[in-house]
């Protein structure tokens, strides 16, 4: 069995932001010369998210508004703000999730037809980075 890991970095211009990276994660397959086996790709980071769903960037709004009224952004409305004001972050990352697992079929990602993988910042502005981890033979 063979095994690839890389590091994705980000460092996004905005405090809330979406990064398309199923590309990112496509190369990092081609390098690995994996033909069948499972792909791993998950945040580092306890403020931020890694998930799969559409590339459109309505539903993009959609998710951010939804967001903000589940966990609004609020200096002095969690406990967890002392010394810091991300609790809403570590919420929003909670909901959308840590990690996506895909297959590999034939040396290509196994996506469905409409599914993109993204990474989701919550408390940006700072260096940050995504592990991607492919197995297989
Ligand atoms: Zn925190």
């Amino acid at each position: 069995m063979k095994s690839f890991k890389k590091e994705l970095w980000f460092n996004t211009e905005k405090r809330y932001q979406f990064i398309h990276i199923t590309r990112d994660v496509q190369e990092a397959l081609r390098e690995s010369g994996i033909q069948e086996g499972l792909c791993l790709v998950n945040a580092m980071h306890i403020t931020a998210s890694v998930f799969i769903n559409d590339n459109e960037s309505g539903l993009h709004k959609d998710y951010l508004e939804w967001l903000e009224k589940l966990a609004p952004y609020s200096r002095d409305g969690y406990h967890h703000n002392v010394g810091e004001d991300n609790g809403d972050a570590h919420l929003k990352r909670q909901v959308m999730g840590r990690e996506v697992v895909v297959a590999i079929t034939n040396g290509q990602l196994d996506l469905g037809p409409w599914e993109a993988i993204f990474y989701g910042e919550f408390d940006g502005k700072r260096r940050k980075r995504v592990l991607i981890k492919i197995i297989g033979e």
